[in-house]
């Protein structure tokens, strides 16, 4: 039988042992083995495949429609050993100009050591990518919605060029979630999240997730057992619990940012609201058809320079002042400082992230008690664009 998405989510995967309705943690490091064992299925946390790990990755699968998935340590745990399994010296990989901070440097920072080399491309101009490709282009990566611009490539595109070309593709899906899109579905090759975000939900773990066809799970999965990027039981239960209540989640966090935006844009003190699910973003279109919603973060600019925004967020009160994003409670946070502070300020500037750039990853909150908080805001650092007033 094959069920709603609402209803994977609390059922997807599960197992009961003793009758337990909540699968429990098995805190220990290693469990008996046979003789004949490999290497991969000897069970140790390190090789993320104790029961805890089994679950999870049972459910996560059924919920992006993969053959295999495969949890780690942290988001970055699965982008770097997904890439470092999929590209080797003398290999070139074609990225999205706009990505998470942490994955930008380290396919420009990192990579190069090992002798791979990339180039950016826009990935909302496929007329532009067949001049990008090299005898050694393996993989092609992009971002759902991208952080923290919220841009929406032409993904589909995407997909069939990797298929055209031989190249595997490779999308975090981190923004998106599989409530509001489902990449392999549309042809891409692995999924990848930060389930520190979304997934878990609730900002009390780091992990990641890594998703695809079973044989290049598999081989991720042997990188990723030598490189140790695992992740820890209790983690396991904590994302395991987390995803139960996806769904809700995300689609309330899906209605509160679409109503945060919408109020935002047409604030006098507010110059530029960058969110898909907006008639005027560049990308409302395409991000219409593509996803299932525009989910829960945007970004947007005042009348005003970096210490304005800053004095903003201050002057906010319900907005915890953090990084991150995807937890039942509203964040905020100006990129330059956080997520994106590891990228040369001129690079930042290049890709149209301004220090006065205000991130919002707005939660689970009443959002007319969200609106009314940043309405207040405001109104204490753009006074005279209120109201009217001089
Ligand atoms: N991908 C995206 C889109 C992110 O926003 C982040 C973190 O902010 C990551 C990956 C990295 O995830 P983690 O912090 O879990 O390593």
């Amino acid at each position: 039988m094959s069920h709603q998405l609402d209803t994977q989510v609390i059922h997807a995967g599960e197992r009961r042992l003793e009758g337990a309705v909540a699968f429990p943690i098995f805190q220990s490091a290693m469990f008996e083995t046979g003789p004949e064992v490999r290497y991969d299925d000897i069970r140790y946390i390190r090789l993320n495949n104790t029961p805890n790990h089994a679950v999870l990755e049972a459910k996560l699968k059924v919920l992006e429609g993969a053959e295999a998935a495969l949890v780690t340590g942290s988001g970055m745990a699965a982008i770097t050993a997904t890439l470092l399994t999929l590209l080797s010296q003398g290999d070139h990989v074609l990225a999205q100009g706009v990505l998470y901070g942490g994955t930008h440097s380290f396919i420009t920072e990192d990579l190069p050591s090992f002798g791979i080399s990339h180039d950016f491309f826009d990935a909302a101009r496929p007329e532009t990518w067949a001049s990008k490709l090299k005898a050694s282009t393996r993989v092609i990566y992009v971002e759902t919605i991208s952080n923290p611009l919220l841009r929406v490539g032409d993904l589909h595109a995407v997909a069939a060029f990797a298929r055209e070309h031989g190249l595997v593709s490779v999308i975090d899906n981190t923004f998106a979630t599989p409530i509001n899109y489902r990449p392999l579905e549309h042809g891409f090759d692995i999924s990848l999240h930060s389930a520190t975000k979304y997934l878990n939900g609730h900002s009390d773990i780091v992990a990641g997730v890594v998703l695809g066809r079973s044989a290049h799970v598999q081989r991720i999965t042997h990188r990723l057992n030598h490189l140790g990027g695992c992740l820890d039981p209790h983690a396991c239960f904590l994302l395991h619990r987390g995803l139960k209540t996806l769904a809700l989640r995300v689609r309330r966090q899906n209605l509160n940012a679409q109503t945060v935006a919408e109020y935002l844009s047409r604030h006098p003190g507010v110059v530029k609201v960058n969110y898909p699910g907006l008639a005027g973003h560049p990308d409302h279109e395409r991000a219409r058809h593509q996803l299932k919603g525009f989910g829960g973060v945007l970004s947007f600019e005042l009348a005003g320079d970096a210490a304005v925004a800053q004095r903003f967020i201050e002057k906010t009160e319900l907005p915890v002042k953090a990084p991150s994003l995807g937890g039942v409670e509203t964040l905020i946070t100006r990129p330059c400082t956080t997520s994106h502070a590891g990228m040369p300020a001129e690079e930042r500037r290049r890709l149209g992230i301004s220090d006065a750039l205000i991130r919002l990853a707005v939660g689970i909150e009443d959002a007319a008690d969200l609106v009314e908080d940043l309405g207040q805001a405001l109104e204490a650092v753009t006074p005279h664009t209120v109201g009217g007033r001089p």
